[in-house]
């Protein structure tokens, strides 16, 4: 296979849900390759808040793989390519 080369537009990216003691609610979007921190101080009020969901960073840790190779591994580059550009039109049309 040869390299895939994504430009920014085409890169990755999650959305993680945070939420404080305070019942604040906060998203940060990461690169899909980043390791996501559990925590995060709020935007609202300043406590920590922290996430439930489990990143696929976690289960990369355990593997060894990036995220990227375990996207690669469940979707093919034309699947991901049509996930792209889909994404893309939705948000130039939002
Ligand atoms: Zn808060």
């Amino acid at each position: 296979m040869r390299p895939v080369t994504l430009t920014t537009e085409f890169a990755e990216r999650m959305e993680v849900t945070y939420s404080c003691d305070s019942d604040h609610s906060f998203v940060r979007t990461f690169a899909a390759d980043a390791a996501v921190p559990t925590t995060w101080d709020c935007p609202h009020c300043g406590k920590m808040g922290s996430t439930n969901s489990v990143p696929e960073t976690e289960g990369a840790k355990i593997t060894g793989k990036s995220h990227w190779e375990m996207v690669l591994e469940r979707r093919s580059m034309d699947e991901l390519k049509h996930m792209f550009t889909d994404r893309l039109k939705e948000v130039r049309h939002s």
